[in-house]
């Protein structure tokens, strides 16, 4: 029986992930998780899986919550964050929080020798070289939730990763995949909120439409894998049936294929090396699908994707800044405070802005997060 700790219990993954548990009793259980500020899904998590811990960001919300929870030990901060991610019963962390804030709880749960099954893809964006050193130190693995990784994962298992050539990452193109720039003026948030294949949280699915959720990726991919960002593309894949490929060097390519369904990737990174049955997922019948459809990436239609491979090939503390940006500036979005295409402008002023250091260590990294959120505000605050 394994023991999971599930940071963003109350998010898309996290729910998906409580699935995955309710649906295999035997082989899992949830001892610690944490939420945001959702009350009423955290009362029912406790409700439903007794856990042991229970991490809430507010004290306020802490201290109603621990009446309602009987034996729940209930806590609160990044201190409360950092005790869920790490709670000495639990075998598995599931870090499924949003943003950046996902990153300390995941180095002190490696530091704790736990198995990291990461959905959290800001952890590695902005702190890879620090965090894969770390796993590697204390002889930890970390197993991708991300369906594109998850898929990665799969292709290279079996074979030796030094075969491969290149990493060929799929991305749906989001909600605005057949619109032309131009078209893209005038979007309104309910339209970039309307994903056609995943239902996610509403940041990412932002994500998605700028094609910055796909380049967040590429960073993830190159800290998980160890391969340089020229041997890493992405192609338009509308279906999203395949969800990533590995091509070797004999020119084979593995390709990775099943319905979009996160608790596929959710379930396999908490069960592997075993496979389990999921008996809610639907199969893929391909002949049902008639056609899968793909198309050369333009990064001139889609800008994010192109900040982000120049962020990751800067490297140092610019993979951070983009990703601090992005968050930045998407909330912002979601407030209606700036339109689809500021999302863009803001976070590529913000890193001709900054002055980069290499080899930062964690507090740098920190800085670097708190210059570049304080740099978009400061854009927005002159008047956008
Ligand atoms: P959601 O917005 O649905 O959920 C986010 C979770 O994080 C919620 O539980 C929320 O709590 C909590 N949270 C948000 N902000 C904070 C904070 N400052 N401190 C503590 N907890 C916080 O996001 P998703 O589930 O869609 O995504 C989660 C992560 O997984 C992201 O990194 C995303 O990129 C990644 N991911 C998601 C996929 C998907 O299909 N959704 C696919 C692949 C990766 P509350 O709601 O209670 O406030
Ligand atoms: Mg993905």
């Amino acid at each position: 029986m394994k023991q999971i700790s599930l940071l963003g219990a109350t998010g898309s993954i996290g729910e998906q992930t409580l699935d995955v548990i309710r649906s295999h009793p035997d082989e899992f259980a949830l001892s610690a998780f944490s939420a945001g500020v959702n009350m009423d899904k955290a009362e029912q998590i406790i409700k439903e899986f007794q856990p042991e811990i229970a991490a809430v960001i507010h004290k306020d919300d802490a201290m109603k919550l621990q009446l309602a929870s009987g034996r729940t030990k209930v806590v609160y901060g990044i201190e409360g964050l950092i005790e869920a991610a790490a709670y000495h019963e639990s075998d598995v962390l599931v870090n499924a929080v949003m943003g950046s804030v996902g990153l300390v709880p995941t180095l002190q749960a490696i530091k704790e020798g736990k198995r990291i099954a990461l959905a959290n893809k800001e952890t590695l964006v902005t702190a890879g070289h620090i965090v894969m050193k770390e796993a590697e130190k204390q002889g930890v693995s970390i197993l991708p939730v991300d369906s594109e990784h998850s898929a990665i994962f799969q292709c290279l298992n079996g074979e030796d990763a030094k075969e491969a050539e290149r990493l060929i990452l799929t991305a749906s193109g989001g909600s605005f995949r057949d619109r032309t720039r131009d078209e893209l003026k005038g979007v309104t948030v309910d339209e970039a909120l309307n994903h056609p294949n995943w239902s996610m949280g509403a940041k990412i699915t932002i994500d998605s439409a700028t094609m910055m959720n796909k380049g967040l990726e590429v960073i993830e991919a190159h800290w998980l894998f160890s391969f340089d960002y020229t041997k890493i593309d992405v192609i338009l894949h509308k279906e999203s049936i395949i969800h990533s490929m590995v091509e070797f060097k004999d020119t084979s390519v593995i390709a990775h294929l099943g319905q979009p369904d996160m608790r596929v990737p959710i379930q396999y990174a908490l069960s592997y090396p075993k496979r389990l049955e999921h008996t809610r997922g639907s199969r893929l019948n391909l002949w049902e699908n008639g056609k899968l459809h793909f198309q050369q990436m333009d990064l001139e239609r889609f800008r994010c994707l192109d900040f982000a491979y120049t962020a990751g090939k800067m490297g140092g503390t610019m993979p951070s800044v983009l990703n601090a940006a992005n968050e930045t500036a998407v909330d912002a979005f979601l407030q209606r405070r700036i339109s689809f295409l500021e999302i863009e402008d803001l976070i590529h002023e913000t890193m001709q802005a900054h002055e980069i250091a290499s080899a930062p260590v964690l507090e740098e990294l920190q800085e670097a997060d708190r210059w570049a959120r304080s740099y978009v505000l400061s854009l927005l605050n002159k008047g956008r």
